[in-house]
Formats: C-alpha cells, structure tokens, sequence
C-alpha cells in the first residue's frame, strides 16, 4: 500500500511539472450550486465534503476556472438565483483578495497568473436561467458570464435538450427557434461562448448553422465510448472542429464508461432493501444515491473506470477531429463518480502526467490543458 501512495505521488509531482509550462482551465465545476444548497464556504477547507475549495483548486494548478451558475427550472426564478449565485462568489473574492479574481476578458487572465492569483469566470448553465430576456443575458454578460449553454436538462422555449429529445414524446419544438437563433446571436455580438453541452441533436446542427464563432462544449465525453445522450457523437466533433471550437472533456464515470451505470444499478439492486426503507421515508433519491455512495466506498470504487479511460477520451477527439479541438471540463461537484485517482480538484497533474506518458509532447499538453479553451475565448472576444 506504501508503494502505491509513492508510486501515485511520484506520478502527481510529475504531471505538475508537466502541467507547469501550461495554463491549465476547467470548464465546468459545479461547487457554486452545491453550496447554495448546502451552504458550503468557498474558502473554507472542505475536504472530504466536496471535490473543491479555494485553497485544493490552487493547489491542484487551476489558473482558470468556469464556474457554472445553475438551478433546475423549478425554481421561481432562476434568473435571480444565478444572481444570487454570483454573489455569493463575489463575496468569497471580497474575503481573499490575495488569492482569486474575477476577470472579465482573456487578457486579465494573465495579470491573474503574475499575482498568482485563481482566476473565475462564470459559465451559466441552462438557457433557461435567462428566462427568455435578452437583457438579462446582458446583465450576466456585465457580471462576467462568459459562456452559456442553451440548455439543461430541460428544454428553454427556444431550444430542444439532448433529454427531451431522447425522452420527450410530446416535445414542443425540435432545434431552435427565432428567437432561440437571436439568442445565439446575441450571445455572439456580446463574445460570450455559446455552449453546446445538454443540447439535443437538432438543436446542436441550428447552432452550427447560426453562430459566426466558435463554440464549445463545456463538459461532454465521446459517444462513441458511452452512447449517452450527453455525449458527442463523431459528426458532431468534426462540426465542432470545422468550426474552431473546442470539447471538454467530462470527467463523470457514466459519460466515460459504457458500463458503469448497469455496475450502479447493480450496486442499487444489492442494497434494495435500504433503497426501499428511505425511498419509503420520503427521502428524494439524490440522497438516498449520496448516503449509500457514503456508506459503501469500496464498492462504489470498484465501479470507478481507470483514469486511463478519459485519457482515451481526449485520445479519440486528437485522432479524430485535431489536437487543436479538445480540453477538459471536469463537471467536479456535479457528478457522484470520477475515473480512479480523480478524487478532487488536487487531481488535474493526474492527468498531465497520463497524457505525457502517453506521449503528448509540451506543446499538445498545453493546447489540451487550457490553450484550445482560450483560442476560441479570444476568437470570442473579437468584435
Ligand atoms: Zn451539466
């Protein structure tokens, strides 16, 4: 076992230094709604209670970070909670000066890394959260969104998800509408990315056909590993790569792995008996989910994929679609399962060493590790 964590620390200080001549950016880390709801400090330590914190994402080499600005549409109104969202951020920044910023064009990123400072941007999450204004999408321009995907789960009035229309019998509108085709417009005009993630097929191929820029995916994986909905399929990488923009990576165990969600449904069925006891005591399934991934660790890290699988992930799109069109977005704080290692946001020179060794040189680690995300900001940012 002493081995083991030799080995794997040797492994990690490795990909720092690999990961060191690069600036490394995630794309998509779900803590601000996690803390909403749970009431989780950023700047506190929260290890072993979240996958982030201020201290551990400096710590694993972050220089950027999206944050995502997310509720379901449940809420009464999601264009206030994202308000709410950016300023509980902005009240962490408050307390730590010395040590984050929020920055609002690509050229204070490196100011940023001079002061050593953990650069945010916000990455809004469901078109939804703009409730079919355009002025509140400017306002969370002004407050420093800088990409926005279409949609979530659910769709917008204006714009089909990959759910619905997987699932969705009765859908209202397939791909996007008029006014779905301003949005994106606008979301153009303004330099604000506009994000493909969650959207559904013919909405995706709308985009493709209205953006004038390029655009990205904030946090999807490969269909052709896991035929997942939420993944990109083969025609889809290249539309992306003809375009110039860019995939990150999902880390999340079911967007990699095949089998892992028939290995969770088992690890389901074996403990039925307690499923069956909370669901009955009205307790909502995330939980029920949370407490026996808690309660059960090392069956649920014998249902992990080896990191060498996302690695494959990121292998496929450089094979397929260029080097230039593949980054990460790791979705920490919104998935329950990561491949094996990838325990927390200290985890990234993971990563970086496992791209070395597969023979990535400096140059195609630093595209993969942030440069491809910042090209197509900048490109973004061109009026
Ligand atoms: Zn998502």
């Amino acid at each position: 076992m002493r081995i083991f964590f030799l080995c794997y620390f040797l492994f990690s200080i490795n990909g720092l230094s690999a990961q060191s001549s690069s600036i490394l950016v995630d794309t998509h880390n779900d803590f601000l709604y996690k803390s909403l709801d749970s009431g989780y400090a950023f700047d506190k330590d929260l290890r072993g209670i979240t996958h982030t914190d201020l201290d551990r994402l400096r710590a694993g080499g972050v220089k950027l970070q999206f944050f995502s600005v997310f509720c379901d549409g449940e809420k009464v109104s999601p264009y206030r909670y994202a308000m709410t969202a950016m300023d509980t951020l902005e009240a962490v920044i408050k307390r730590n000066p010395g040590k984050m910023v929020l920055i609002k064009n690509s050229r204070e990123l490196k100011n940023a890394i001079r002061q050593g400072k953990l650069a945010a941007v916000y990455g809004v999450e469901g078109g939804h959260m703009m409730e079919n204004d355009l002025s509140k999408l400017q306002t969370m321009y002004d407050r420093g969104t800088r990409y926005m995907t279409l949609t979530w789960n659910n769709s917008t009035d204006w714009a089909s998800s990959a759910f619905d229309e997987r699932f969705k019998k009765d859908i209202a509108h397939k791909g996007l509408t008029d006014f779905g085709k301003q949005v994106v417009r606008k979301m153009n005009e303004l330099g604000m990315m506009v994000d493909v993630s969650h959207l559904g097929e013919t909405s995706f191929w709308d985009v493709i056909a209205t953006t004038v820029k390029p655009v990205i995916a904030s946090h999807s994986s490969v269909y052709a590993f896991s035929p997942h909905q939420r993944n990109l399929k083969d025609e889809q990488i290249l539309a992306i790569a003809r375009n110039g923009g860019v995939i990150q990576v999902n880390f999340y165990s079911g967007f990699l792995d095949s089998s892992y969600e028939r290995k969770k449904s088992a690890f389901f069925n074996d403990h039925k008996k307690e499923v069956d006891s909370l669901t009955s005591a009205r307790v909502p399934d995330y939980l029920v989910e949370a407490f026996l991934f808690l309660k059960y660790p090392e069956e649920v890290s014998q249902m992990r994929p080896p990191l060498s699988l996302l690695i494959d992930h990121i292998d496929y799109i450089k094979n397929l679609a260029g080097i230039d069109h593949v980054g990460l977005g790791s979705d920490f704080d919104g998935i329950e399962s990561a491949p094996l290692g990838l325990n927390d946001v200290t985890s990234y020179p993971l990563i970086a060493a496992a791209l070395k060794e597969r023979g990535y040189s400096r140059k195609e680690l630093a595209k993969v590790l942030g440069g491809n995300l910042l090209r197509v900001w900048r490109e973004n940012e061109k009026r």
